[in-house]
């Protein structure tokens, strides 16, 4: 960190969704921020993600629409259950208004948006880098290319499934008259239950390609996933998993390309002690690692962000960043667990006879009527007239 008055040094290290969003907001305080990456191109994965009104109102306060990004509004939720049977569809876009939409983005164009924000605001990134060791007393990062034991107590454990992952064009499920109308209304959401396993599916990139995500029990592709999020799979494996859904949906998932079938082993984590020591703090799935259930695990890493920027105000003293630090911990453990936990409990699987576990909208409020940037403002506000 530097003298005081100073603007700070602040290194980050991951130039992920969490990263890069800090480093955008960060700047925004008129600090120095180094973000190093491990990876050699920052690549992100080819799949799409819920931007949910908690992260698109901050994503616009760092300069990124995701709507001019190719992001469509989910307009629809329909679900089904795997014999055919339709149980429900709500209107998304009818009841409580939010001041920016849930949106369908891809991946890939908003890491490219974070990336480009966080550059264009000053922050420098540096590629092919990985942090080995961190000192939270001195704030020193050392990189090497061997490998190091680190302190972090976290213990990932199997959440006992795994899940698949792909795209299609859209037009290839429209074109087919046993599919098409599974497909043709833009922003639809639709998921297909069965009692131990489900089929996610909508639209993004101005609703021109659907992407799917099928959540299964680990043990019946225990050959091919682990935790990393790129493992190749097979059509044959797919439709094997996925064999006592109705023929249409069955016909849907023959639609996916051996290029973009993917799969991997929903891993879960027990809570860390600590986020915070010193000049050190964790963001994002460091800190709280989601399963895919809500889509809220990159929407909490870019909260992190927004609360680290209101936090590290501009002309802090580098030996009041520690308490800080700790408030921001204050401030977003007790958020990002219930979100884990509602997670955890919006993937369990359904009791017999059970149509459906989880209505999405029961957490709905909880989870979009947040702004973090305005939360972190006041809490900071609090806490400085306690002082
Ligand atoms: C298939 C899939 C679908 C998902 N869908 C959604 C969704 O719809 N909505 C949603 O909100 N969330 C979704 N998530 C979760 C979301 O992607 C993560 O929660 C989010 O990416 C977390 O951001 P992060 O910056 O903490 O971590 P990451 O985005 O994983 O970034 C971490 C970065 O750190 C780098 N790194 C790691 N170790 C080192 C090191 N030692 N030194 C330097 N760099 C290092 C990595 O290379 C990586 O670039 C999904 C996740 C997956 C796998």
């Amino acid at each position: 960190m530097g003298s005081a008055a100073e603007p700070l040094k602040v290194i980050i290290i991951g130039a992920g969704i969490g990263g890069l969003a800090t480093a955008s907001f960060v700047r925004q305080q008129g600090h120095h921020v180094e973000v190093y990456e491990s990876s050699k191109f920052a690549k992100e994965l080819g799949a799409a993600i819920h931007i949910p009104p908690n992260a698109h109102s901050l994503l616009r306060k760092i300069g990124i629409d995701p709507i001019a990004i190719g992001a469509n509004p989910c307009t629809r939720l329909t679900m089904f259950a795997s014999s055919g049977f339709k149980i429900n569809s709500i209107d998304t876009s009818a009841g409580r208004k939010w001041e920016f939409p849930w949106v369908l983005g891809h991946r890939v164009k908003l890491h490219d948006a974070l990336k480009e924000a966080a550059t264009s605001a000053g922050a420098t990134l540096h590629l092919s880098k990985s942090a080995t060791r961190i000192d939270p007393h001195q704030g020193i990062v050392e990189f090497d290319d061997g490998t190091s034991a680190n302190g972090d107590d976290s213990k990932p454990f199997s959440s006992g499934k795994s899940a698949f992952r792909f795209l299609v064009p859209r037009e290839a499920v429209l074109s087919d008259p046993q599919t098409k109308h599974y497909a043709s209304t833009d922003g639809e959401m639709v998921i297909v239950y069965h009692a131990d396993r489900r089929l996610v599916m909508y639209p993004t990139s101005d609703n021109s390609i659907l992407n799917f995500v099928c959540i299964h029990p680990e043990e019946e592709t225990a050959s091919k996933a682990t935790g990393d999020w790129n493992n190749d799979a097979t059509k044959e494996m797919l439709l094997d998993v996925y064999r006592d859904f109705h023929q249409d949906f069955k016909s849907i998932l023959n639609k996916s390309n051996a290029e973009s079938l993917k799969i991997w082993k929903l891993l879960d984590m027990t809570p860390l002690e600590s986020w915070s020591d010193e000049k050190l703090a964790l963001l994002g799935d460091a800190a709280h690692p989601f399963l895919p259930h809500q889509g809220q695990g990159g929407a909490v890493a870019i909260e992190d962000a927004a609360a680290l920027g209101v936090l590290l105000e501009a002309g802090l003293r580098p030996e009041d960043v520690p308490d800080r630090l700790s408030l921001y911990e204050e401030i977003r453990r007790p958020r990002a667990n219930k979100l884990q936990e509602y997670t955890r409990l919006a993937g369990e699987d359904l009791k017999p006879g059970q149509a459906q576990k989880f209505d999405v909208r029961d957490y709905t409020n909880y989870n979009f009527d947040h702004d973090e940037f305005d939360n972190s403002t006041k809490r900071l506000k609090e806490w400085k007239e306690t002082k």
